[in-house]
């Protein structure tokens, strides 16, 4: 089959790799779409990852069945979450895999979906493996994985209709926070960010204001709207030292900070200001697919919107290139 090659930093290729074999417990799916994360982008521009196949946001039919899978039928529509838990460790012994100690993931550790297949090594129908509703097209279903992400995350923070939440960071999670945050009924949604595109899509999504990081002080905006008292909840998505620093200062008395954005380095900072306002800092990494498959049938929540490009796998060196670079991309599918 063909399947998108990182061979050295910024070098994808479009090779022919073996077909993938299915395990006793694995499926396996032709891949019809699959999104560009930015969390490939962190191994992407890097050396010593070479041979990795990306890609563990994405839809498709299941074409093969292992022997000890029950349930799940060729020809099944589905998005699926690739992990492999050791199954040897404290948390897996506790059944509680998904903190597992040494998970392998797809697309990292294993071989992902920017392919024409990939293979999912535990299939279990509504834990890893989930059908598609009619409603959801391929490319709402991959976008499941970040949708959830941003979903776990905003509810970690519990936020009230009558908050004020800022979201920081227009990456696809952060945009896709801005959803999360208005399906719930949260009124009053603050974003900023620097991309136009994404800031024209947080406008789309139902953020106000939309704050252009580039060109205004975020912090002091922010302030400006909410009469000085800065905000009940910030969602920190971008992870640095500047955003962690305005989310600490725009967090009003008794307010949360979820800690979303991946932090590339370490941060310097001085906890005063977190004890004086009994502010809360939340650390989010986690998931639930059939809430937003469900937010996603009810229309609550759309990749339209969000998607702004499509390649087709023999140019995913372009996809990669675009997701990185293009001002205009928030984000990119791959489509096999
Ligand atoms: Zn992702
Ligand atoms: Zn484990």
């Amino acid at each position: 089959m063909k399947a998108a090659v990182l061979r050295g930093a910024k070098d994808i290729r479009t090779e022919t790799v073996p077909d993938p074999v299915c395990a006793p417990h694995g499926v396996i799916v032709k891949v019809n779409s699959c999104g560009v994360c930015g969390s490939d982008l962190h191994w992407y521009k890097e050396d010593g990852h070479e041979g990795t196949i990306f890609g563990h946001e994405f839809s498709g039919d299941i074409v093969e069945v292992g022997k000890n899978v029950q349930g799940i039928a060729v020809g099944t529509r589905c998005t699926a979450v690739g992990f492999s838990p050791c199954g040897q460790c404290f948390w897996c012994k506790q059944g509680k895999a998904h903190r597992c100690s040494a998970m392998a993931l797809l697309g990292y550790q294993f071989p992902g979906a920017m392919a024409e297949y990939v293979h999912v090594p535990f299939a279990a129908l509504g834990r890893s493996v989930f059908p598609l509703p009619e409603e959801l097209t391929y490319e709402d279903a991959a976008s499941v994985e970040p949708l959830s992400i941003s979903y776990f995350s905003v509810n970690r923070g519990q936020p009230k209709t009558s908050d004020i939440v800022a979201v920081i960071g227009l990456g696809v999670i952060g945009l896709y926070a801005v959803q999360i945050l208005k399906a719930l009924g949260v009124e009053k949604v603050l974003a900023a960010g620097r991309r136009p595109s994404r800031l024209a899509a947080a406008k789309r999504c139902g953020a106000d204001p939309v704050i252009d990081a580039a060109a205004e002080d975020t912090l002091q905006a922010v302030m400006q709207a909410t009469d000085q008292l800065g905000v009940n909840t910030v969602v920190e998505c971008a992870g640095n030292q500047a955003t962690f620093d305005q989310a600490v200062a725009m967090a009003r008395g008794g307010g949360k900070i979820l800690l979303v954005g991946i932090y590339e380095e370490a941060l310097h900072w001085q906890p005063l200001s977190v004890i004086s306002k009994n502010l809360t800092l939340v650390g989010c990494l986690g998931g639930n697919f059939p809430a937003v498959i469900e937010l996603l049938k009810s229309g609550k929540a759309s990749s339209r919107g969000i998607i702004s490009h499509r390649f087709p796998l023999s140019q995913a060196a372009e996809a990669f290139r675009t997701q990185l670079q293009d001002p205009t991309a928030v984000k990119v599918m791959v489509q096999p």
